[in-house]
């Protein structure tokens, strides 16, 4: 059985008292390892050392929002693997549709950042998902498979292991407009035969993969509850204990 993984990307929000304040919260609620939930934040990079060292102890895995794919050297501005790692991260979010639109990244960028985060011994949250227009004009599944095909590159089945794919339809990030359980799914279920056709079916099997858009308390327990839905990607919903706790409490429920 595939465990839930439920992360919460902060983005960029929180000052240092604020997510440190929010990360002792989710401490007290994931204290021990759980068989069925697995719990991860995901802050600013500022933050990483203070969040960090508020969930020691507790359950809660730690990850950044991006990486840059270069070893330590000279590129301003750019954070490498190692630093992640050094400060406590276990997951790195990479190609998340925010730097795809705004930051320009490519498929062929976002592939050099999952080789460089894997090869660094991170594991990756590998974001995915279809505009709006790609949607209504039924390009969806050409989407995601190109999307896959570019973050997937070159990538061995064995190192593919540590990747965790999360479905973020575009026009349900930061909108309020969630997609339908059956929208989900049957992405989902697209996104699991192509890792079966990429690498083998017992691999399909295995890799986790995440909804994210506009997840909710009160919608959550719907989506986790699809056949191919492992967890969620929470942007919003994960700013504070009281909306984002709901949603590791329905994924708790579904999994005992
Ligand atoms: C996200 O940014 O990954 C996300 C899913 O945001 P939200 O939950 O706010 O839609």
């Amino acid at each position: 059985m595939r465990r839930f993984l439920i992360a919460g990307n902060w983005k960029m929000n929180t000052l240092r008292q604020s997510g440190v304040a929010l990360a002792g919260e989710l401490a007290a609620v994931a204290v021990h390892e759980e068989a069925g939930v697995e719990v991860l934040i995901c802050p600013p990079y500022p933050y990483l050392l203070p969040v960090g060292e508020r969930i020691g102890g507790s359950a809660v895995q730690l990850g950044a929002q991006d990486v840059y794919f270069e070893s330590p050297g000279a590129f301003t501005g750019e954070i490498a693997v190692e630093m992640l790692k050094d400060c406590g991260c276990r997951y790195v979010l990479i190609g998340h549709s925010e730097r795809r639109a705004i930051l320009g990244e490519t498929d062929a960028v976002i592939n050099r950042k999952v080789r460089a985060a894997l090869a660094g011994g991170l594991t990756v949250v590998l974001c995915v998902g279809e505009l709006l227009a790609e949607r209504q004009s039924g390009q969806t599944e050409e989407v995601l498979d190109r999307q896959m095909e570019g973050g997937f590159s070159g990538i061995s089945e064995a190192e593919a292991a540590s990747i965790v794919v999360a479905y973020e339809p575009v026009w349900a990030i930061g909108t309020g407009v969630t997609a339908t359980p059956e929208q989900a799914e049957s992405a989902h279920e697209h996104l699991r035969k192509w890792l079966a056709r990429r690498y083998s079916l017992a691999f399909s099997e295995k890799t986790r993969i995440l909804y994210g858009g506009s997840v909710k308390a009160d919608n959550a327990e719907t989506l986790l509850s699809q056949p191919n839905v492992d967890g969620a990607l929470v942007g919003g919903a994960s700013l504070k204990a009281a909306t984002f706790v709901p949603i590791i409490e329905a994924a708790r429920k579904l999994a005992n």
